[in-house]
């Protein structure tokens, strides 16, 4: 067998040891005689996974009762819609921070359906950085802000919890979610599809204020509006059972690992290895970010042309270094160092970064 080290941006690399109790007990789920993609969603054995699952989640987060943890399919591109279809409206727009693409993206579900406006932009700097708070707009009207707290494509992070007076705070925290401590009693909604930082695809993670769910709009079908999640526990239909599975595998896999701040640990001593080798290469790698907006998550850097660019890519990939080409939109390398990703990974690729620059620089 041989596994390489995985870059990719998501679906992105999983903890193996995650993967081989999944592989353990795949044929005969705690004795069931079935696997977890073959049981039912009505089963003790199920309910139990997914109750735990939920109950790990918002232990690691830090949260008590007053909020819920919903499962709910479509990725983090319905959530751009559910949002805005559930809580805005002309009088109460949505307010939007745009930072990169994906919350470019949420806007315009917002702006299809005429309840969006946008509370700052770093979009004529080519998003190198995320707004900083005295650029915050906000309209006092508004019925939430909503961030992208991880800019997975441009390679940037939020560093600080946005300041809304009193307007509710909805983040999308795809590509970061778990991967530090952090502050996440003073949002009321966050959302990530679990393929980045927790899981395979198939599922988005909604942690909501319980008195939030209850402002659904009672306009919607039944499959777009929070309140139907959140009164039948995630089951009004069947789930996405195995990435629930999987999910609540790498919570405890988090929580066994000593939790958020062991992750924060990992997650700085990785992320310092790869922006160390690209602040002393002399200007052969260039960083997108600011430094003081710098992903810990997804490093983005470019190099002198696009000719060695595509060496870099592939002689990476003789070094089972995977995934390092960066999104179009950027262009470049993009290293993505979720979780998942263990020091001795940064490390090779930090190693090949410097061993390239000598051999081409
Ligand atoms: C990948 C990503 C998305 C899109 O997720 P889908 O599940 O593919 O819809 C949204 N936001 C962020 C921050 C992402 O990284």
């Amino acid at each position: 067998m041989k596994r390489v080290y995985n870059f990719n941006p998501g679906p992105a690399t999983l903890p193996l040891e995650v993967l081989r109790e999944a592989q353990a007990e795949f044929l005969d789920f705690d004795s069931s005689g079935m696997s977890i993609i073959e049981i039912s969603h009505r089963s003790k054995q199920y309910e139990r996974v997914h109750n735990q699952a939920k109950a790990d989640i918002l232990e690691l987060m830090g949260l008590g009762d007053d909020y819920d943890v919903l499962f709910i399919q479509g990725g983090a591109s319905l959530q751009f819609a559910m949002i805005p279809m559930n809580f805005a409206t002309r009088e109460k727009p949505g307010a939007y921070v745009l930072s990169g693409t994906f919350s470019s993206n949420a806007y315009k579900e917002a702006h299809i359906l005429g309840v969006g406006e946008i509370a700052a932009s770093t979009k004529d700097e080519n998003f190198r950085r995320v707004p900083r708070q005295d650029e915050l707009k906000i309209n006092p009207a508004a019925a939430y802000v909503h961030i992208c707290n991880n800019n997975t494509i441009y390679g940037t992070e939020f560093h600080y919890v946005p300041e809304t007076n009193g307007v509710p705070l909805f983040a999308d925290m795809s590509s970061d979610m778990l991967s530090r401590p952090w502050d996440f009693g003073r949002y009321d909604l966050i959302y990530a599809g679990v393929q980045k930082n927790l899981g395979p695809a198939g599922v988005v993670i909604v942690v909501v204020k319980k008195s939030l769910v209850a402002q659904s709009s009672e306009t919607l079908p039944t499959m777009l509006r929070y309140d139907t999640f959140a009164k039948k526990n995630s089951l009004y239909n069947t789930p996405p059972a195995f990435s629930i599975y999987m999910v609540g595998k790498v919570a405890a896999w988090i929580k066994n690992s000593g939790g958020l701040g062991e992750m924060a640990r990992r997650n700085s001593i990785k992320a310092k290895l790869l922006y160390d080798a690209i602040d002393s290469s002399d200007g052969f790698y260039r960083g997108h970010a600011d430094v003081d907006s710098r992903s810990l998550m997804n490093v983005t850097f470019r190099l002198p042309n696009d000719e060695l660019e595509t060496k870099f890519v592939a002689e990476a990939l003789e070094h089972n270094l995977c995934g390092v080409k960066g999104h179009r939109s950027v262009g470049g390398m993009r290293a993505s160092i979720y979780n998942a990703m263990p020091v001795e990974g940064a490390q090779a690729l930090a190693d090949f970064m410097q061993a390239f620059r000598k051999a081409n620089a």
